[in-house]
C-alpha cells in the first residue's frame, strides 16, 4: 500500500484541520514513542511521550501505531485506563523534512469516553505485570536475539531517554555497515552470515560499554551506536573493523565495516534523524575503501537537496525529452563499429549536459532508474527500427539493466513488448547487467536472465573484474558476452599481474563461447595489448566518446 508523504506545513493543517472531530490528533514517532513536534522551519522535533496522555509510565507492548508504521496498513484499538476508554486509530504517514529527508510516523486520531461500566480496573498497565513470565519477554522484546544488542526500538527509546537524562553532555551518533554483506550469505551460507554479525555486534558493544553509551541493531548488518563525544575515539572504530576484517576475510571475499559519524547538536531531534545522517556520512565512503569512518557535515546536506531536487525533477525530464540516448560505438580493432551501448544523458533546459554518475545512483535509490531504463529500452528499439533497411541494419544496440529494475517490473514482457511493437529482432537488443547485480540476488537476476536468453536476447555482463567474485559467477551464468572494465589496467603498480590475469580471463572466456568486449580503451597501447591477447571488441574513447544519435550516424 502507497503511504502517504506530506510536508511538516501540510502535516499541520491535517492536524488542526481533524482536531475538532477529536478529543486528540496529533503526529507520533512509535519507535521513541515520543509526540512529534511540527516545527515552522519544516523540521521535527521529540516532543513528550505519547503513552503520557493515559497516564502508562511505559510503551506499551501492543503498540498499535508501531504496527501501522511498520505494515503500512491503518490500525485501530481501544486502551482502558482510569475510566476512560481511549479509541485510537492509527495512520501511517511519510513526513517530507525540509531537509530533504523522509519520515516514517504515524498520525493518531484519538476519541476519549468515560468507560460507564467501570472495566477501567483491567488498565493498559496490565500487562506489563513484572513477574517473571514478562521479564523474559520484555528481554526479548528489547534486544535483538541473533546479537543480543539492543533492537531498533529498544535503541530509540534508550538513546532518546539517555539525552532526556542527560540533554548537556555532548554526543555523536555513529551507524555501521558491512560492504556486500549479502556476499557473506550467498558465498559462504547464513551461519557465517550470523557469526560475523555476532562478533561484529560483540565488538560495537564493547566500544559502547567502554564509554558509557549504548550500542543496538537497526536490521540487517546495520547498527547504531550512540557514544558521549569526549570518550568516544575514532581508532577504536577501526581497529575494531580491522580485527573483523582480519577474522572473516577470504581469498574471494574481503570484509570491510564502514562507519558514518554524525556530532549531536540537537539533542531534541528524533533519534532516527540523527541514525539517517550518519548513514548520509556512511553513503559518502565508496565501496573501494577498506575499514572507514565519515562524518556528517554541510556538504553532505547540500547532497542531499541536489538529490532531492533529482527526484523532484526526474518525471518532468522524462516527459519533456530532457533525457537523452547517446550512443557510444562497440568496434572491431580497426575501429569498425558492430553496435553500440546505449548511454542516458540529461539534457538541462540552460544546455548543460549531465553525466548518469550525477543521477542514477539516486534513481536507484528513489526507486525511479525503471522509469529511466524503460525509457531508454524503448529510445534504444525505436533506434534498431529506424535503421532497419538502411546500412545500419545490421548494428546492434546494448542497454543497461539496473538490479533494481528486476523488482520494479516484469522486464521479460516489457522488453518483449517493446520488440514486438516496433517490429525488432530480439537479437538486435543486448541487455548489459552488472557483475554486481547479478551476484548480489542470484535467486532473483538468474532465472529472468536465463528467461531473456531463451527468448533470444544476447546478455552481457557489465563491468566484469569490478567485483569481489567475478570466476564464480561464471561457473552458474552462461552469458553471451562478457565486458571487461579496464580499472585494472590503468592501475600501475601490478601491471604484470594484471596483464597475465586479464589474458587468462578473455581466454578463458573464448573457451567458454563467449565474446569479450574490453570497455575503456584509451589508448593504442591497451588496443594492441588486448587484441594480442586475443579480445576482438572495444569500447573507449579512443574510437569514440559517447555521442547524440544523429552523430553517431554520420560517423558509422
Ligand atoms: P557503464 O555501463 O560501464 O558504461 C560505460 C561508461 O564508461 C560510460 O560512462 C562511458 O562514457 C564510459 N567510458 C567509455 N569509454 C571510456 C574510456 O575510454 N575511458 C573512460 N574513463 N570512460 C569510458 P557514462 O556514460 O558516464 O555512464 C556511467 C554509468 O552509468 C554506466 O556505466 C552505466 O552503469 C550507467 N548508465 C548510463 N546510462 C544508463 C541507463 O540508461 N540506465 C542505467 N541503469 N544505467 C545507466
Ligand atoms: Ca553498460
Ligand atoms: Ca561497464
Amino acid at each position: 500500500m502507497k503511504i502517504a508523504e506530506y510536508t511538516i506545513d501540510e502535516m499541520k493543517k491535517i492536524v488542526s484541520g481533524v482536531s475538532g472531530m477529536y478529543d486528540l490528533a496529533r503526529v507520533v514517532d512509535p519507535s521513541e514513542c515520543r509526540v512529534l513536534e511540527l516545527r515552522g522551519d519544516g523540521g521535527i522535533s521529540a516532543g513528550e511521550c505519547c503513552y503520557g496522555v493515559w497516564e502508562s509510565s511505559q510503551r506499551c507492548i501492543n503498540c498499535s501505531s508501531a504496527i501501522a508504521c511498520k505494515t503500512g496498513c491503518h490500525q485501530v484499538k481501544e486502551e482502558r485506563f482510569n475510566e476512560k476508554i481511549f479509541h485510537i486509530q492509527s495512520n501511517p504517514i511519510r513526513l517530507k523534512l525540509a531537509d530533504g529527508g523522509i519520515y516514517d510516523a504515524v498520525l493518531e486520531l484519538i476519541s476519549i469516553h468515560n468507560d460507564e461500566k467501570g472495566a477501567g480496573a483491567e488498565a493498559v498497565n496490565d500487562r506489563i505485570a513484572e513477574n517473571s513470565d514478562s521479564k523474559a519477554i520484555r528481554y526479548q522484546a528489547q534486544y535483538d536475539s541473533l546479537t543480543k544488542a539492543l533492537n531498533r526500538d529498544s535503541f530509540y527509546e534508550k538513546a532518546r531517554m539517555e539525552m532526556e537524562e542527560n540533554p548537556d553532555i555532548p554526543r555523536v551518533m555513529i551507524t555501521s555497515d558491512i560492504r556486500e554483506f549479502r556476499l557473506v550469505n550467498s558465498l559462504f551460507g547464513e551461519a557465517k552470515g550470523n557469526e560475523v554479525l555476532y562478533k561484529t555486534a560483540e565488538h560495537l558493544k564493547k566500544i559502547a560499554d567502554d564509554c558509557g553509551g549504548i550500542c543496538g541493531r537497526l536490521g540487517g548488518d546495520r547498527f547504531a551506536l550512540l557514544l558521549p563525544d569526549a570518550l568516544f575515539s575514532e581508532e577504536s572504530l577501526i581497529d575494531a573493523a580491522h580485527v573483523l576484517s582480519g577474522t572473516f576475510s577470504s581469498g574471494i571475499y574481503t570484509l570491510s565495516l564502514h562507519f558514518g559519524i554524525f556530532r549531536v547538536a540537537d539533542t531534541s531531534a528524533p533519534v532516527s534523524v540523527m541514525c539517517d545522517r550518519a548513514n548520509m556520512a556512511l553513503r559518502t565512503i565508496s565501496d573501494d575503501v577498506r575499514c572507514s569512518a565519515a562524518y556528517f557535515d554541510d556538504t553532505i546536506m547540500e547532497k542531499r537537496l541536489a538529490e532531492q531536487q533529482t527526484i523532484s525533477e526526474f518525471d518532468d525530464a522524462l516527459q519533456n525529452g530532457q533525457i537523452r540516448m547517446y550512443l557510444q560505438p562497440l568496434t572491431d580493432k580497426s575501429g569498425n563499429a558492430f553496435g553500440a551501448e546505449a548511454l542516458a544523458r540529461w539534457k538541462r533546459p540552460d544546455g548543460e549536459i549531465v553525466l548518469p554518475s550525477a543521477f542514477i545512483d539516486t534513481l536507484e535509490r528513489a526507486g525511479l532508474i525503471h522509469e529511466l531504463d524503460k525509457y531508454i529500452w524503448e529510445q534504444a528499439v525505436k533506434q534498431l527500427s529506424l535503421w532497419r533497411g538502411t546500412d545500419k541494419e545490421d548494428l546492434s544496440i546494448s542497454v543497461n539493466m539496473s538490479a533494481k529494475d528486476l523488482y520494479c517490473m516484469d522486464v521479460y514482457q516489457v522488453l518483449t513488448d517493446l520488440l514486438d511493437k516496433y517490429g525488432v529482432s530480439r537479437d538486435k537488443l543486448r541487455i548489459e547487467i552488472t557483475e554486481s547485480a547479478l551476484i548480489e540476488d542470484p535467486e532473483n537476476s538468474y532465472p529472468v536472465i536465463t528467461k531473456l536468453q531463451d527468448a533470444g536476447f544476447l546478455i552481457e555482463i557489465d563491468d566484469f573484474g569490478k567485483g569481489q567474485s567475478s570466476l564464480s559467477l561464471l561457473k552458474d551464468i552462461k552469458a553471451d558476452i562478457l565486458k571487461i572494465d579496464m580499472g585494472f589496467l590503468r592501475e600501475t603498480a601490478n601491471k604484470t599481474r594484471s596483464k597475465i590475469i586479464l589474458r587468462s580471463v578473455i581466454s578463458m572466456a573464448n573457451e567458454l563461447g563467449m565474446h569479450v568486449i574490453s570497455e575503456g580503451v584509451e589508448t593504442e597501447a591497451q588496443l594492441s595489448t588486448l587484441t594480442s591477447m586475443g579480445c576482438s571488441g572495444f569500447q573507449g574513447f579512443y574510437f569514440s566518446r559517447p555521442v547524440p544519435v544523429s552523430e553517431f550516424e554520420s560517423k558509422y
